[in-house]
């Protein structure tokens, strides 16, 4: 899986020939917290013995989790939140906000051969496209020291701040735009039943 997640392409070696074919894939998974199913849980306690969360997230390589760009922790939601009856925003504006931001990132890579939106950036156009300020650039080191993320993670946290920039019409990453990216990363290593 990590080839296609990578490169974008699958690789198959036979004795006499090799053939790439193109794997331009999404990957959306979904995992409960634990095997109890409780850890972090607003109201119920998790039972699992010390430990063990951290061994059942180790089932998921390093690597693999390494090249997923969000992990999001989804809590559940009480009776009286589903029922509330709030106005969200609707589908169309979000819509129109997500093409804006596709645009924006079509004319960004105009010039860059194949490259048409910010998930497909190169760890070069990362640093040509993604320089975060100076302030930026401290929030990083702190998040990188204090949460143990590894250099892939980092470079997640680029690609994610950027494309979280462009949703909002920024030029630049802003300092707000990194945070927001880097609590994209709740399943990295020391940030999950450590
Ligand atoms: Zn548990």
């Amino acid at each position: 899986m990590r080839q296609p997640l990578e490169d974008r392409t699958i690789t198959i070696s036979r004795a006499k020939f090799t053939v790439d074919y193109p794997a331009s894939t999404m990957l959306i998974s979904s995992m409960n917290p634990c095997p109890c199913g409780f850890y972090n849980h607003p109201d119920k306690d998790c039972l699992c013995p010390p430990g063990m969360v951290q061994k059942y997230l180790s089932r998921i390589s390093g690597p693999l989790l390494d090249r997923i760009d969000i992990h999001i922790e989804v809590t559940p939601v009480s009776f009286d939140k589903i029922s509330e009856e709030r106005l969200s925003e609707k589908s169309e504006n979000i819509r129109a906000r997500v093409e804006a931001a596709r645009e924006v990132q079509s004319k960004r890579f105009s010039d860059e051969d194949g490259i048409h939106s910010n998930a497909m950036m190169s760890s070069r156009l990362l640093r040509k496209y993604c320089q975060p300020n100076e302030d930026g650039m401290k929030l990083l080191k702190v998040a990188m020291e204090k949460v143990g993320l590894s250099a892939r993670a980092y470079d997640r946290i680029l690609k994610v701040s950027r494309t979280i920039a462009d949703l909002e019409g920024s030029e630049t990453i802003e300092t707000d735009h990194l945070s927001e990216a880097i609590q994209y990363r709740s399943l990295d290593r020391d940030g999950w039943g450590g």
